[in-house]
Protein backbone atom coordinates (compact mmCIF):
# COMPACT_ATOMS: atom_id res chain seq x y z
CA UNK A 1 0.00 0.00 0.00
CA UNK A 2 1.83 3.37 -0.84
CA UNK A 3 1.78 5.40 1.71
CA UNK A 4 -1.00 8.64 0.83
CA UNK A 5 -3.47 6.26 1.68
CA UNK A 6 -2.05 4.79 4.71
CA UNK A 7 -1.81 8.28 6.32
CA UNK A 8 -5.21 9.48 5.19
CA UNK A 9 -3.51 12.50 3.04
CA UNK A 10 -5.28 11.69 -0.11
CA UNK A 11 -6.43 15.00 -1.23
CA UNK A 12 -4.09 16.11 -3.56
CA UNK A 13 -4.29 20.35 -4.23
CA UNK A 14 -2.01 22.27 -6.16
CA UNK A 15 1.19 19.77 -5.90
CA UNK A 16 0.51 19.40 -2.21
CA UNK A 17 -1.07 16.06 -0.13
CA UNK A 18 -2.76 16.70 3.02
CA UNK A 19 -5.48 15.30 4.75
CA UNK A 20 -8.95 16.62 5.75
CA UNK A 21 -9.96 20.00 6.31
CA UNK A 22 -12.36 18.29 8.73
CA UNK A 23 -9.12 15.41 9.60
CA UNK A 24 -12.51 13.12 8.71
CA UNK A 25 -11.22 9.80 6.78
CA UNK A 26 -13.35 6.94 5.53
CA UNK A 27 -12.56 3.38 5.66
CA UNK A 28 -11.12 1.58 2.50
CA UNK A 29 -12.88 -1.99 2.76
CA UNK A 30 -10.92 -4.58 0.52
CA UNK A 31 -14.53 -6.68 -1.27
CA UNK A 32 -12.68 -9.83 -1.62
CA UNK A 33 -12.15 -9.92 2.09
CA UNK A 34 -14.12 -7.36 3.39
CA UNK A 35 -11.40 -6.03 5.65
CA UNK A 36 -10.45 -2.48 6.26
CA UNK A 37 -6.95 -2.24 4.11
CA UNK A 38 -6.69 1.85 4.02
CA UNK A 39 -7.72 4.92 5.17
CA UNK A 40 -8.22 7.86 2.51
CA UNK A 41 -9.53 11.83 3.82
CA UNK A 42 -13.19 12.79 3.69
CA UNK A 43 -13.22 15.80 2.16
CA UNK A 44 -15.74 18.36 2.25
CA UNK A 45 -16.79 21.69 1.28
CA UNK A 46 -13.42 23.54 2.12
CA UNK A 47 -11.40 20.89 0.37
CA UNK A 48 -13.43 21.15 -2.64
CA UNK A 49 -12.87 24.88 -2.71
CA UNK A 50 -9.61 24.92 -2.40
CA UNK A 51 -9.16 22.16 -5.05
CA UNK A 52 -10.98 24.49 -7.30
CA UNK A 53 -9.46 27.82 -6.54
CA UNK A 54 -6.11 25.89 -7.53
CA UNK A 55 -7.35 24.57 -10.41
CA UNK A 56 -8.31 28.31 -11.47
CA UNK A 57 -5.08 29.04 -10.42
CA UNK A 58 -3.00 26.80 -12.96
CA UNK A 59 -5.36 27.47 -16.01
CA UNK A 60 -4.93 30.86 -15.63
CA UNK A 61 -1.72 32.17 -14.62
CA UNK A 62 0.34 28.42 -13.67
CA UNK A 63 3.18 26.57 -15.65
CA UNK A 64 0.52 24.21 -16.96
CA UNK A 65 -1.84 27.11 -18.75
CA UNK A 66 1.12 28.32 -20.73
CA UNK A 67 1.96 25.16 -22.29
CA UNK A 68 1.22 24.69 -25.96
CA UNK A 69 -0.85 21.69 -26.97
CA UNK A 70 2.49 20.23 -28.41
CA UNK A 71 4.34 20.48 -24.94
CA UNK A 72 0.38 19.14 -23.11
CA UNK A 73 0.24 16.49 -25.72
CA UNK A 74 4.08 15.50 -24.90
CA UNK A 75 3.40 15.21 -20.86
CA UNK A 76 0.08 13.21 -21.24
CA UNK A 77 2.34 10.71 -23.36
CA UNK A 78 4.64 10.50 -20.78
CA UNK A 79 2.37 9.63 -17.93
CA UNK A 80 1.12 7.14 -20.35
CA UNK A 81 4.46 5.41 -20.49
CA UNK A 82 4.98 5.84 -16.65
CA UNK A 83 1.02 4.13 -16.28
CA UNK A 84 2.60 1.28 -18.23
CA UNK A 85 5.68 1.01 -16.09
CA UNK A 86 3.80 0.89 -12.87
CA UNK A 87 0.63 -1.65 -14.15
CA UNK A 88 1.33 -4.40 -11.91
CA UNK A 89 1.39 -2.10 -8.82
CA UNK A 90 -1.56 -0.14 -10.45
CA UNK A 91 -3.54 -3.48 -11.14
CA UNK A 92 -3.14 -4.94 -7.81
CA UNK A 93 -4.28 -2.22 -6.46
CA UNK A 94 -7.05 -1.89 -8.56
CA UNK A 95 -8.16 -5.17 -7.95
CA UNK A 96 -7.53 -4.80 -4.45
CA UNK A 97 -9.91 -1.95 -4.36
CA UNK A 98 -12.65 -3.17 -6.38
CA UNK A 99 -12.54 -6.89 -5.66
CA UNK A 100 -11.78 -7.42 -9.50
CA UNK A 101 -10.11 -10.64 -10.88
CA UNK A 102 -6.23 -9.80 -11.76
CA UNK A 103 -7.28 -10.55 -15.64
CA UNK A 104 -9.65 -7.77 -15.46
CA UNK A 105 -7.70 -5.66 -13.08
CA UNK A 106 -4.75 -5.70 -15.48
CA UNK A 107 -7.18 -5.16 -18.89
CA UNK A 108 -8.08 -1.81 -17.08
CA UNK A 109 -4.64 -0.26 -15.91
CA UNK A 110 -3.73 -0.85 -19.74
CA UNK A 111 -6.98 0.83 -21.37
CA UNK A 112 -6.03 3.45 -18.78
CA UNK A 113 -2.78 3.85 -20.18
CA UNK A 114 -4.13 3.98 -23.57
CA UNK A 115 -6.89 7.24 -22.94
CA UNK A 116 -3.28 8.58 -22.21
CA UNK A 117 -1.66 7.48 -24.85
CA UNK A 118 -4.74 8.41 -27.25
CA UNK A 119 -5.40 12.18 -26.16
CA UNK A 120 -1.94 12.64 -26.15
CA UNK A 121 -1.86 12.20 -29.77
CA UNK A 122 -5.18 14.03 -30.22
CA UNK A 123 -4.36 17.29 -28.20
CA UNK A 124 -2.61 18.82 -31.07
CA UNK A 125 -5.28 17.73 -33.58
CA UNK A 126 -8.09 19.70 -32.80
CA UNK A 127 -8.63 22.95 -34.21
CA UNK A 128 -10.92 25.39 -35.75
CA UNK A 129 -12.18 26.22 -38.91
CA UNK A 130 -12.18 29.39 -41.34
CA UNK A 131 -15.84 29.93 -42.34
CA UNK A 132 -17.14 31.94 -45.75
CA UNK A 133 -19.22 34.72 -44.65
CA UNK A 134 -20.04 38.24 -46.35
CA UNK A 135 -17.63 40.27 -48.53
CA UNK A 136 -15.09 42.30 -46.51
CA UNK A 137 -14.59 39.30 -43.52
CA UNK A 138 -12.96 36.60 -42.77
CA UNK A 139 -14.60 34.47 -40.15
CA UNK A 140 -12.16 31.89 -37.67
CA UNK A 141 -13.21 29.51 -34.97
CA UNK A 142 -11.28 28.51 -32.08
CA UNK A 143 -11.42 25.63 -30.08
CA UNK A 144 -10.31 26.90 -26.40
CA UNK A 145 -10.42 24.86 -23.56
CA UNK A 146 -13.07 25.78 -21.52
CA UNK A 147 -11.34 26.21 -17.59
CA UNK A 148 -11.90 24.34 -14.83
CA UNK A 149 -13.61 21.03 -15.31
CA UNK A 150 -15.11 19.03 -12.32
CA UNK A 151 -15.34 15.56 -12.28
CA UNK A 152 -17.10 13.08 -10.55
CA UNK A 153 -16.74 9.17 -11.05
CA UNK A 154 -18.19 5.90 -10.07
CA UNK A 155 -16.74 3.17 -8.13
CA UNK A 156 -16.54 0.28 -11.07
CA UNK A 157 -13.95 1.40 -13.35
CA UNK A 158 -12.17 4.02 -11.11
CA UNK A 159 -8.70 3.58 -13.14
CA UNK A 160 -10.23 3.85 -16.99
CA UNK A 161 -12.97 6.59 -15.59
CA UNK A 162 -9.96 8.69 -14.58
CA UNK A 163 -7.94 8.28 -17.85
CA UNK A 164 -11.27 8.66 -20.13
CA UNK A 165 -12.19 11.54 -18.73
CA UNK A 166 -9.38 13.24 -17.28
CA UNK A 167 -7.38 12.10 -20.52
CA UNK A 168 -9.64 14.30 -22.35
CA UNK A 169 -10.39 17.61 -20.55
CA UNK A 170 -6.18 18.16 -20.27
CA UNK A 171 -5.90 17.23 -23.76
CA UNK A 172 -7.44 20.49 -24.31
CA UNK A 173 -5.81 22.43 -21.87
CA UNK A 174 -8.42 22.66 -19.06
CA UNK A 175 -7.17 22.50 -15.24
CA UNK A 176 -9.29 19.54 -13.42
CA UNK A 177 -10.95 18.67 -10.48
CA UNK A 178 -11.70 15.16 -9.79
CA UNK A 179 -14.01 12.82 -6.90
CA UNK A 180 -13.29 9.61 -7.05
CA UNK A 181 -16.17 7.29 -5.41
CA UNK A 182 -15.43 6.48 -1.89
CA UNK A 183 -15.68 3.07 -2.06
CA UNK A 184 -13.00 2.72 -4.88
CA UNK A 185 -9.99 5.10 -4.85
CA UNK A 186 -6.73 4.27 -4.39
CA UNK A 187 -6.02 4.42 -8.60
CA UNK A 188 -7.11 7.72 -9.09
CA UNK A 189 -4.83 8.46 -5.51
CA UNK A 190 -2.16 6.67 -7.31
CA UNK A 191 -2.28 8.03 -11.08
CA UNK A 192 -2.71 11.20 -9.85
CA UNK A 193 0.75 10.93 -8.02
CA UNK A 194 2.11 9.21 -11.09
CA UNK A 195 0.90 12.26 -13.17
CA UNK A 196 3.14 14.89 -10.97
CA UNK A 197 6.13 12.32 -11.07
CA UNK A 198 5.88 12.74 -14.79
CA UNK A 199 5.84 16.66 -14.98
CA UNK A 200 2.28 17.57 -15.41
CA UNK A 201 2.29 21.16 -13.72
CA UNK A 202 0.79 21.52 -10.09
CA UNK A 203 -2.75 22.03 -10.20
CA UNK A 204 -3.68 20.36 -13.47
CA UNK A 205 -4.74 17.24 -11.20
CA UNK A 206 -6.63 18.42 -8.26
CA UNK A 207 -8.21 15.36 -6.22
CA UNK A 208 -10.67 15.18 -3.65
CA UNK A 209 -11.78 12.17 -1.97
CA UNK A 210 -14.98 12.19 -0.13
CA UNK A 211 -18.39 11.15 0.24
CA UNK A 212 -20.99 11.94 -2.46
CA UNK A 213 -23.36 14.06 -0.69
CA UNK A 214 -20.22 16.03 1.05
CA UNK A 215 -17.37 16.42 -1.37
CA UNK A 216 -18.97 15.61 -5.06
CA UNK A 217 -22.08 17.92 -4.02
CA UNK A 218 -19.35 20.87 -3.41
CA UNK A 219 -18.07 20.36 -6.48
CA UNK A 220 -20.82 20.05 -8.64
CA UNK A 221 -22.12 22.99 -6.89
CA UNK A 222 -19.02 25.24 -7.07
CA UNK A 223 -19.52 28.47 -9.13
CA UNK A 224 -15.67 28.16 -10.40
CA UNK A 225 -16.56 25.10 -12.05
CA UNK A 226 -16.63 25.46 -16.02
CA UNK A 227 -18.38 22.26 -16.90
CA UNK A 228 -19.13 19.08 -15.45
CA UNK A 229 -18.26 15.64 -16.46
CA UNK A 230 -20.37 12.99 -14.10
CA UNK A 231 -20.25 8.83 -14.38
CA UNK A 232 -23.12 7.13 -11.55
CA UNK A 233 -26.40 6.38 -10.88
CA UNK A 234 -29.32 8.38 -12.99
CA UNK A 235 -30.17 9.76 -9.97
CA UNK A 236 -27.25 11.49 -8.52
CA UNK A 237 -27.28 12.39 -12.03
CA UNK A 238 -30.03 14.51 -11.80
CA UNK A 239 -28.73 16.28 -8.69
CA UNK A 240 -25.42 17.06 -10.91
CA UNK A 241 -27.40 18.38 -13.71
CA UNK A 242 -29.66 20.75 -11.09
CA UNK A 243 -26.25 22.35 -9.56
CA UNK A 244 -24.80 22.78 -13.22
CA UNK A 245 -27.87 24.59 -14.22
CA UNK A 246 -28.23 26.81 -10.90
CA UNK A 247 -24.55 27.77 -12.28
CA UNK A 248 -25.50 27.93 -15.77
CA UNK A 249 -22.70 25.50 -17.39
CA UNK A 250 -23.02 22.54 -19.31
CA UNK A 251 -22.25 18.67 -18.12
CA UNK A 252 -22.24 15.24 -19.94
CA UNK A 253 -23.84 12.21 -17.81
CA UNK A 254 -22.58 8.84 -18.04
CA UNK A 255 -25.05 6.79 -16.03
CA UNK A 256 -26.83 3.55 -16.48
CA UNK A 257 -28.17 1.10 -18.87
CA UNK A 258 -30.54 -2.02 -19.06
CA UNK A 259 -28.61 -2.73 -22.37
CA UNK A 260 -29.79 -5.74 -24.69
CA UNK A 261 -28.63 -8.64 -26.70
CA UNK A 262 -30.80 -9.54 -28.84
CA UNK A 263 -30.20 -12.67 -30.82
CA UNK A 264 -32.20 -13.71 -33.94
CA UNK A 265 -32.57 -17.37 -35.04
CA UNK A 266 -29.45 -16.59 -38.18
CA UNK A 267 -27.26 -15.31 -35.27
CA UNK A 268 -24.32 -17.36 -35.17
CA UNK A 269 -24.84 -18.55 -32.04
CA UNK A 270 -21.04 -20.07 -31.31
CA UNK A 271 -19.95 -16.79 -32.04
CA UNK A 272 -22.59 -15.15 -30.45
CA UNK A 273 -22.75 -17.10 -27.14
CA UNK A 274 -19.29 -16.31 -25.47
CA UNK A 275 -20.22 -12.34 -25.38
CA UNK A 276 -23.68 -12.26 -24.38
CA UNK A 277 -22.15 -14.29 -21.12
CA UNK A 278 -19.00 -12.47 -21.08
CA UNK A 279 -21.14 -8.94 -21.21
CA UNK A 280 -22.79 -9.61 -18.09
CA UNK A 281 -20.50 -11.03 -16.04
CA UNK A 282 -17.21 -8.92 -17.13
CA UNK A 283 -16.38 -6.99 -13.70
CA UNK A 284 -19.29 -9.06 -12.01
CA UNK A 285 -21.92 -7.36 -13.78
CA UNK A 286 -21.03 -4.18 -12.27
CA UNK A 287 -20.84 -2.24 -16.40
CA UNK A 288 -22.87 0.30 -16.42
CA UNK A 289 -23.39 -1.14 -20.40
CA UNK A 290 -23.56 -4.67 -19.37
CA UNK A 291 -25.38 -6.62 -21.49
CA UNK A 292 -28.28 -7.38 -19.32
CA UNK A 293 -31.28 -8.62 -21.31
CA UNK A 294 -31.05 -11.13 -23.68
CA UNK A 295 -33.93 -11.10 -25.94
CA UNK A 296 -34.04 -14.37 -28.08
CA UNK A 297 -35.93 -15.19 -30.84
CA UNK A 298 -38.71 -17.77 -29.83
CA UNK A 299 -37.61 -20.59 -32.62
CA UNK A 300 -34.48 -20.78 -31.04
CA UNK A 301 -35.53 -20.51 -27.51
CA UNK A 302 -34.53 -24.02 -26.30
CA UNK A 303 -31.14 -24.46 -27.61
CA UNK A 304 -29.93 -20.95 -26.69
CA UNK A 305 -31.21 -21.99 -23.09
CA UNK A 306 -29.67 -25.10 -23.01
CA UNK A 307 -26.15 -23.42 -24.09
CA UNK A 308 -26.34 -20.19 -22.03
CA UNK A 309 -27.23 -22.08 -18.53
CA UNK A 310 -24.62 -24.31 -19.36
CA UNK A 311 -22.04 -21.81 -19.80
CA UNK A 312 -23.46 -20.09 -16.65
CA UNK A 313 -23.33 -22.82 -14.51
CA UNK A 314 -19.53 -23.20 -15.50
CA UNK A 315 -18.73 -19.70 -14.38
CA UNK A 316 -17.06 -19.24 -10.99
CA UNK A 317 -16.63 -15.80 -8.25
CA UNK A 318 -13.41 -15.99 -6.89
CA UNK A 319 -10.52 -13.74 -5.43
CA UNK A 320 -8.06 -12.09 -7.13
CA UNK A 321 -6.79 -15.49 -9.13
CA UNK A 322 -5.74 -15.06 -12.84
CA UNK A 323 -8.52 -16.49 -14.21
CA UNK A 324 -11.30 -16.31 -12.17
CA UNK A 325 -14.81 -15.47 -14.62
CA UNK A 326 -15.39 -12.68 -11.44
CA UNK A 327 -14.55 -11.33 -8.75
CA UNK A 328 -16.57 -10.16 -5.51
CA UNK A 329 -19.03 -7.11 -5.88
CA UNK A 330 -17.86 -3.62 -4.45
CA UNK A 331 -19.46 -3.56 -1.24
CA UNK A 332 -21.28 -5.15 1.10
CA UNK A 333 -24.32 -3.10 0.24
CA UNK A 334 -24.17 -3.76 -3.61
CA UNK A 335 -24.27 -7.48 -2.98
CA UNK A 336 -27.62 -6.54 -0.50
CA UNK A 337 -29.09 -4.77 -3.58
CA UNK A 338 -28.63 -7.74 -6.15
CA UNK A 339 -29.70 -10.12 -3.43
CA UNK A 340 -32.98 -8.17 -3.45
CA UNK A 341 -33.50 -8.28 -6.84
CA UNK A 342 -33.03 -12.06 -6.71
CA UNK A 343 -35.42 -12.11 -4.45
CA UNK A 344 -38.19 -10.13 -5.81
CA UNK A 345 -37.40 -12.29 -8.85
CA UNK A 346 -38.46 -15.13 -6.58
CA UNK A 347 -41.42 -13.75 -4.68
CA UNK A 348 -42.85 -12.94 -8.02
CA UNK A 349 -42.42 -16.17 -10.30
CA UNK A 350 -39.51 -15.85 -12.06
CA UNK A 351 -37.42 -18.98 -12.41
CA UNK A 352 -33.49 -19.14 -11.86
CA UNK A 353 -32.31 -20.95 -15.34
CA UNK A 354 -28.71 -21.22 -13.72
CA UNK A 355 -26.38 -20.42 -10.86
CA UNK A 356 -22.81 -20.02 -11.35
CA UNK A 357 -20.41 -21.13 -8.33
CA UNK A 358 -18.66 -19.38 -5.67
CA UNK A 359 -15.06 -20.59 -5.23
CA UNK A 360 -14.16 -21.98 -2.25
CA UNK A 361 -11.51 -20.27 -1.58
CA UNK A 362 -13.27 -17.27 -1.30
CA UNK A 363 -13.14 -15.75 2.27
CA UNK A 364 -16.22 -15.60 4.06
CA UNK A 365 -15.98 -12.12 4.50
CA UNK A 366 -16.08 -11.28 0.98
CA UNK A 367 -18.92 -9.52 -1.21
CA UNK A 368 -19.56 -12.66 -3.41
CA UNK A 369 -22.20 -13.23 -5.63
CA UNK A 370 -22.68 -16.04 -8.08
CA UNK A 371 -24.03 -15.48 -11.88
CA UNK A 372 -27.59 -16.13 -12.62
CA UNK A 373 -30.00 -16.76 -15.57
CA UNK A 374 -33.18 -15.66 -14.90
CA UNK A 375 -36.24 -16.68 -17.49
CA UNK A 376 -38.59 -16.03 -19.11
CA UNK A 377 -38.58 -12.44 -17.38
CA UNK A 378 -41.84 -10.38 -19.21
CA UNK A 379 -40.85 -6.97 -20.46
CA UNK A 380 -42.68 -5.24 -17.88
CA UNK A 381 -41.38 -7.04 -14.84
CA UNK A 382 -38.30 -5.14 -13.37
CA UNK A 383 -35.98 -7.62 -13.50
CA UNK A 384 -36.25 -6.58 -17.46
CA UNK A 385 -36.46 -2.61 -16.68
CA UNK A 386 -34.29 -1.60 -13.62
CA UNK A 387 -30.57 -1.70 -13.54
CA UNK A 388 -28.94 -4.38 -11.02
CA UNK A 389 -25.45 -3.95 -11.57
CA UNK A 390 -25.16 -7.83 -10.65
CA UNK A 391 -24.15 -10.68 -12.55
CA UNK A 392 -27.84 -11.84 -13.11
CA UNK A 393 -28.56 -11.81 -17.07
CA UNK A 394 -32.54 -11.62 -17.29
CA UNK A 395 -34.26 -13.69 -20.58
CA UNK A 396 -37.10 -12.32 -22.56
CA UNK A 397 -38.47 -14.08 -25.85
CA UNK A 398 -39.33 -11.62 -28.97
CA UNK A 399 -41.38 -12.74 -31.97
CA UNK A 400 -40.15 -11.16 -35.02
CA UNK A 401 -38.14 -8.14 -35.53
CA UNK A 402 -40.96 -5.44 -34.69
CA UNK A 403 -41.50 -7.14 -31.56
CA UNK A 404 -37.89 -7.21 -30.72
CA UNK A 405 -37.55 -3.14 -31.14
CA UNK A 406 -40.25 -2.55 -29.02
CA UNK A 407 -39.17 -5.04 -26.33
CA UNK A 408 -35.42 -3.70 -26.45
CA UNK A 409 -36.55 0.65 -26.53
CA UNK A 410 -38.96 -0.47 -23.95
CA UNK A 411 -37.12 0.77 -20.74
CA UNK A 412 -36.17 4.24 -19.73
CA UNK A 413 -32.00 3.26 -20.60
CA UNK A 414 -30.47 3.47 -24.06
CA UNK A 415 -26.75 2.99 -23.23
CA UNK A 416 -25.75 0.07 -25.59
CA UNK A 417 -27.42 -2.49 -27.48
CA UNK A 418 -25.97 -6.25 -29.36
CA UNK A 419 -27.66 -7.33 -32.35
CA UNK A 420 -27.08 -11.14 -33.32
CA UNK A 421 -27.82 -11.45 -36.92
CA UNK A 422 -26.42 -12.91 -40.19
CA UNK A 423 -29.21 -10.76 -42.56
CA UNK A 424 -27.37 -8.00 -43.60
CA UNK A 425 -30.64 -5.72 -44.34
CA UNK A 426 -31.99 -7.01 -40.51
CA UNK A 427 -28.96 -5.33 -39.27
CA UNK A 428 -28.67 -2.46 -40.84
CA UNK A 429 -32.89 -1.73 -39.91
CA UNK A 430 -32.39 -3.14 -36.35
CA UNK A 431 -29.22 -0.65 -35.74
CA UNK A 432 -31.04 2.15 -36.64
CA UNK A 433 -34.24 1.41 -34.77
CA UNK A 434 -32.55 0.54 -31.38
CA UNK A 435 -32.24 3.62 -29.21
CA UNK A 436 -29.00 3.91 -27.98
CA UNK A 437 -25.76 5.92 -27.88
CA UNK A 438 -23.62 2.49 -29.08
CA UNK A 439 -24.86 -0.38 -30.92
CA UNK A 440 -22.76 -2.94 -31.77
CA UNK A 441 -23.55 -5.98 -34.71
CA UNK A 442 -22.56 -9.49 -34.37
CA UNK A 443 -20.26 -8.80 -31.34
CA UNK A 444 -20.41 -6.92 -28.12
CA UNK A 445 -17.62 -4.31 -26.83
CA UNK A 446 -19.24 -3.11 -23.14
CA UNK A 447 -18.90 0.03 -24.14
CA UNK A 448 -15.25 -0.60 -25.36
CA UNK A 449 -13.25 0.86 -27.18
CA UNK A 450 -11.18 4.18 -26.18
CA UNK A 451 -11.19 5.90 -29.97
CA UNK A 452 -15.30 5.25 -30.24
CA UNK A 453 -17.61 8.20 -28.88
CA UNK A 454 -19.91 6.61 -26.12
CA UNK A 455 -23.10 8.00 -23.85
CA UNK A 456 -26.30 7.19 -23.48
CA UNK A 457 -30.20 8.29 -24.96
CA UNK A 458 -32.71 8.77 -22.42
CA UNK A 459 -31.94 8.23 -18.73
CA UNK A 460 -28.93 6.27 -19.56
CA UNK A 461 -27.33 10.46 -19.73
CA UNK A 462 -26.24 12.27 -22.22
CA UNK A 463 -22.83 14.11 -24.14
CA UNK A 464 -20.05 11.77 -25.19
CA UNK A 465 -17.03 10.67 -24.30
CA UNK A 466 -13.89 8.94 -25.76
CA UNK A 467 -12.52 9.52 -28.97
CA UNK A 468 -12.80 12.89 -30.34
CA UNK A 469 -16.42 13.76 -29.60
CA UNK A 470 -14.65 14.17 -25.56
CA UNK A 471 -12.22 16.78 -27.04
CA UNK A 472 -15.69 18.75 -28.36
CA UNK A 473 -17.24 18.22 -24.75
CA UNK A 474 -14.17 19.56 -23.23
CA UNK A 475 -13.52 22.36 -25.38
CA UNK A 476 -15.71 25.80 -26.24
CA UNK A 477 -16.16 27.01 -29.81
CA UNK A 478 -15.07 30.55 -30.06
CA UNK A 479 -16.33 32.83 -33.81
CA UNK A 480 -13.92 35.46 -34.29
CA UNK A 481 -14.81 37.77 -37.45
CA UNK A 482 -12.80 39.86 -38.57
CA UNK A 483 -13.99 43.03 -40.84
CA UNK A 484 -11.28 44.27 -43.00
CA UNK A 485 -13.30 45.66 -46.08
CA UNK A 486 -12.72 44.62 -49.81
P1 LIG B 1 -23.61 7.04 -7.57
O1 LIG B 1 -24.32 7.97 -8.46
O2 LIG B 1 -24.15 6.75 -6.23
O3 LIG B 1 -22.10 7.52 -7.33
C1 LIG B 1 -21.29 7.96 -8.40
C2 LIG B 1 -20.42 9.09 -7.90
O4 LIG B 1 -21.25 10.18 -7.50
C3 LIG B 1 -19.56 8.75 -6.68
O5 LIG B 1 -18.31 9.39 -6.79
C4 LIG B 1 -20.36 9.34 -5.53
O6 LIG B 1 -19.56 9.67 -4.42
C5 LIG B 1 -20.91 10.59 -6.18
N1 LIG B 1 -22.12 11.11 -5.53
C6 LIG B 1 -23.04 10.44 -4.80
N2 LIG B 1 -23.99 11.29 -4.35
C7 LIG B 1 -23.66 12.52 -4.80
C8 LIG B 1 -24.25 13.81 -4.67
N3 LIG B 1 -25.37 14.00 -3.98
N4 LIG B 1 -23.66 14.85 -5.29
C9 LIG B 1 -22.53 14.67 -6.01
N5 LIG B 1 -21.90 13.48 -6.14
C10 LIG B 1 -22.47 12.41 -5.55
O7 LIG B 1 -23.45 5.76 -8.46
P2 LIG B 1 -22.96 4.34 -8.01
O8 LIG B 1 -24.14 3.58 -7.54
O9 LIG B 1 -21.78 4.45 -7.15
O10 LIG B 1 -22.45 3.80 -9.44
C11 LIG B 1 -23.18 2.96 -10.21
C12 LIG B 1 -23.94 3.71 -11.29
O11 LIG B 1 -23.05 4.34 -12.19
C13 LIG B 1 -24.76 2.77 -12.12
O12 LIG B 1 -26.02 3.31 -12.40
C14 LIG B 1 -23.95 2.64 -13.40
O13 LIG B 1 -24.67 2.23 -14.51
C15 LIG B 1 -23.37 3.99 -13.53
N6 LIG B 1 -22.16 3.99 -14.38
C16 LIG B 1 -22.23 4.55 -15.64
C17 LIG B 1 -21.13 4.51 -16.49
C18 LIG B 1 -21.18 5.12 -17.87
O14 LIG B 1 -20.12 5.40 -18.44
N7 LIG B 1 -22.34 5.37 -18.45
C19 LIG B 1 -19.96 3.92 -16.06
C20 LIG B 1 -19.93 3.36 -14.79
C21 LIG B 1 -21.05 3.41 -13.95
Amino acid sequence: MFENAASGSTIQIAGRWSAADSRETIDVIAPSTGEVVATIAAGGEADVDRAVKAAREAFERGAWGRLSAVERGRLLMKFSLLITENAEELAQLEALDCGKPMKQARADITACARYFEFYAGAADKVHGETLPFMNGYTVMTLREAKGVTGHIIAWNYPAQMFGRTIGASLAMGNATVIKPAEEACLTPIRLTQLALEAGLPEGAINLVTGYGEKAGAALAAHPGIDFMSFTGSPQVGTLIQQACAINNVGCTLELGGKSPQILFDDADLDKALPFIAGAIVQNGGQTCSAGSRLLVHKPILDQVLERVTAKFESLVAAPHDEDADLGALVSARQKARVQSFLDHAAETGIETLATGRISPNAPPGGFYVAPRVLGLVPPEHRLAREEVFGPVLAVTTFEDEADAVRIANGTDYGLVAGIWTNAGDRQMRMAKKVRAGQVYVNGYGAGGGIELPFGGVKKSGHGREKGFEALYEFSELKTVVFNHGE
